[in-house]
């Protein structure tokens, strides 16, 4: 039997309208983005973020600023982004061009404000247990397992890639879950060893079909974050047979892509019912 499609479009459209309403009680909200130099995919991410934030009432404010701009000159906007009580989240576009540096920038947002959850203080938050902004690929990824009712307590989970910003960050998610969590990287041996014990299997890597149906056990669910522009067009990193042996797999495109900019916006939602005080922002 086929796998059922962990459908990331329309679990995104329930979100939105979810947030619609949210929003609207809030007084609208504002999310900046900052966009540096013309990176043609980081202008289409922007763009699409842009436009579902509309969809919601969140009014985006275009920031864009050449890629020949200085350090210290991209830090003042941003540190004027901080400061301005107009503005609920702040989300710097990466990667930024060479000569800057992407750290001090992440550093440099207020960690309230900080809806793509990559500032220290919130990657720390969410290492202790106690999450408050958190990574939006990582968040969607949890809430198409929650959607779809996979059982996380006591799951073995594998995550295959372990950067800062999905593979990290979803492991730790997993853990908090309870899932017994196993990350594997460019140097793990034998990865087919590991996923093949993966009752949850996310897929993080940027390698059009790494994992294949051999890989996976019967009955699990994938989750395949992975996009890669082919000739065929874009692809996971999950091979579409592995559907003939696992329960659940998300499609690519729809599956992550969808819930990472719907997540986005769950979290400019959240950081402005931080900063307005309906939540606590444990700081200081
Ligand atoms: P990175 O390049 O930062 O990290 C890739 C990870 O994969 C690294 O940890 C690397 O290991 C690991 N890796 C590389 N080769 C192998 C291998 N052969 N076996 C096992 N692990 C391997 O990528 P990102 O995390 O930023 O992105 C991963 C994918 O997800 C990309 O395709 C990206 O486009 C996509 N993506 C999709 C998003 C969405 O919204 N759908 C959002 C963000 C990313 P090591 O650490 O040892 O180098």
């Amino acid at each position: 039997m086929a796998a059922t499609p962990l459908d990331g479009r329309a679990t995104a459209e329930r979100i939105r309208a979810r947030l619609k309403d949210e929003v609207a009680e809030l007084g609208g909200l504002r999310l900046a983005t900052v966009l540096v130099g013309d990176d043609p995919a980081s202008h289409l991410y922007i763009s699409l973020k842009h436009k579902a934030a509309k969809e919601v009432g969140i009014e985006p404010l275009d920031h864009r600023l050449p890629g020949t701009i200085s350090e210290e000159d991209l830090l003042d906007v941003v540190r004027g982004l901080n400061a301005d009580e107009d503005v609920d989240g702040i989300l710097p576009q990466l990667p930024l061009p060479d000569g800057i540096d992407e750290a001090r920038v992440i550093r440099a947002v207020d960690p309230v404000k900080d809806v793509d959850g990559f500032h220290p203080f919130n990657a720390g938050q969410l290492y202790l247990g106690r999450p408050t902004l958190v990574p939006a690929t990582p968040k969607g990824v949890l809430t198409l397992l929650d959607e779809y009712r996979i059982p996380l307590d006591g799951a073995r989970a594998v995550v295959v890639g372990r950067s800062d910003i999905v593979g990290k960050p979803v492991a730790h998610l997993l853990l908090q879950r309870n899932a017994t969590v196993t990350i594997c990287h460019s140097h793990t041996d034998d990865l087919a060893r590991q996923t093949l014990d993966a009752d949850v299997l996310v897929v993080a890597v940027g390698l059009a079909g790494l994992v294949d149906a051999d890989m996976v056990k019967q009955g699990a669910a994938v989750v395949d974050v992975g996009q890669n522009q082919t000739e065929a067009g874009l692809v996971g990193d999950v091979d579409p047979g592995v559907a003939a042996r696992a329960a659940f797999l998300t499609p690519v495109p729809g599956g992550v892509g969808p819930m990472t900019i719907a997540s986005l916006l769950e979290n400019t939602v959240l950081a402005a019912r931080f900063r307005g005080g309906m939540l606590a922002f444990p700081r200081g």
